[in-house]
């Protein structure tokens, strides 16, 4: 049966989102949109081939412009695992591109990642979420695409009538994290760089907890809207709120 996973959604005038997947099972994280007179730059590429030709299908949907530069927040692997499937040029921290090219040089098949589960159960919801992503495309199809641009600290890209800035903001969850400000639209998209880092990735018996220190860090008049990865985009006055307590 076909699930009601619904399209583009309109943040600002030149800001949209594809949602991330309600069932955290699923692990599959929001793209961010932003659209420019020369063609939209693309928050994270989708987890897989397939959810980036429905993302890109739907940018002509709106009326978009065709994408034109990808930017990864960081490296994981439901951020960036659709970037081929977009054909241009990534930017990303070199952080991401270095850990990118350590996945790159994996053996990625269905028989790797079974083997990777048996070998370490922490692996498995990741891993299991990867199966279900690569289905539809068949592992033969996957390239991880390094960034063919980084930065060190920040980075700004112009795309005709608003301007993206990434900002290295790095913390527990992966060392790598990168925001996208977009000061004229008053949005952050902040990637997942507040959450706890992934299970694999945990100590043994420490219950994880957000960063809050860094998602205050974040909060500040410049922006009205804060997009997460892997939540609905939040007014900030909802975020002040969450981070009060
Ligand atoms: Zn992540």
């Amino acid at each position: 049966m076909a699930e009601a996973v619904p399209g583009l959604v309109r943040v600002t005038e030149r800001v949209w989102v594809w949602p991330h997947h309600p069932d955290p099972d699923r692990v599959q994280a929001g793209v961010g949109v932003i659209a420019g007179d020369d063609g939209c730059l693309l928050v994270d590429a989708g987890h897989s081939p397939a959810l980036a030709r429905r993302i890109r299908n739907a940018l002509g949907g709106a009326g978009l412009p065709r994408a034109r530069r990808l930017v990864h927040t960081h490296h994981h692997w439901d951020h960036v695992w659709g970037a081929q499937e977009w054909g241009v040029p990534v930017t990303a921290h070199e952080l991401t591109a270095k850990a990118l090219r350590a996945e790159a040089a994996k053996p990625w098949s269905q028989a790797y990642v079974r083997a990777g589960m048996a070998r370490d159960p922490r692996l498995v919801p990741s891993y299991t979420a990867r199966l279900r992503a690569m289905a539809e495309d068949g592992w033969d199809a996957l390239r991880i695409v390094p960034p063919d641009e980084t930065f060190t600290d920040r980075h700004l890209i112009r795309l005709g009538g608003v301007t993206a800035e990434l900002r290295h903001v790095g913390g527990g969850h992966a060392a790598d994290s990168t925001v996208v400000a977009v000061p004229s639209e008053g949005v952050l998209f902040v990637g997942d760089c507040y959450y706890p880092p992934p299970y694999h990735l945990r100590a043994a018996g420490v219950e994880p907890e957000p960063d809050l220190a860094l998602a205050r860090g974040l909060v500040s008049g410049e922006f009205e809207w804060y997009v997460e990865s892997h939540d609905a985009p939040r007014r900030r006055e909802d975020v002040t709120a969450a981070l009060a307590g």
